[in-house]
This record gives C-alpha cells, sequence and structure tokens, in this order.
C-alpha cells in the first residue's frame, strides 16, 4: 500500500489541468487592486481544483497572489493555524 506525502502532492501539478484559471491571464491572480481580486476570487470560488491549489501554494509557501481561493494574508494564518495544531 502506497501513501501521498505533502511532498509528493506539491509534485503532483496535474491538478492545473482542471483549472478554472488554465485559460486566464495569470496577472489577474496577482493584481494589487481590489476589483481584479475580487474576479479572481470569484473564479477560484468555482474551480474544481481548489484544495489542490491551496495546498501546493501553502507546500511552497507562496508568498504573494490569490491561490486556491485564499490571499496572502490568509495563508499566513492558515499556516500559523496548522502550525498551531501540529
Ligand atoms: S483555485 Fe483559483 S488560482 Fe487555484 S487553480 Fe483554481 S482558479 Fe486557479
Amino acid at each position: 500500500m502506497s501513501s501521498l506525502s505533502l511532498s509528493d502532492l506539491a509534485l503532483d501539478q496535474t491538478w492545473q489541468d482542471e483549472a478554472s484559471c488554465r485559460d486566464t491571464d495569470p496577472e489577474l491572480f496577482f493584481a494589487t487592486d481590489e476589483v481584479s481580486r475580487q474576479q479572481a476570487l470569484v473564479l477560484c470560488g468555482a474551480c474544481p481544483v481548489r484544495t489542490d491549489c491551496l495546498e501546493h501554494a501553502l507546500a511552497h509557501r507562496e508568498a504573494y497572489g490569490i491561490w486556491g481561493g485564499t490571499d496572502e494574508q490568509e495563508r499566513k494564518r492558515l499556516i500559523r493555524r496548522r502550525r498551531r495544531a501540529a
């Protein structure tokens, strides 16, 4: 029986084929204006691979942009919460 580690999941990027944003300009997810950020979050909200995207961002400590429906501050909070729970 095999099991996937967090690093295995981080390396497996096949989920990106199913991403709602695969045909969207990546700049939308790194925009600083609130309208663009909200547009990115709407796309994430309907994305079938949102969880994979978020775990990728957390594993790689993505410091900028919208990933998995979270912004930079939300990911920092998630990392702190997970560290405390570990
Ligand atoms: S969750 Fe958002 S950033 Fe991640 S793949 Fe889906 S649409 Fe793209």
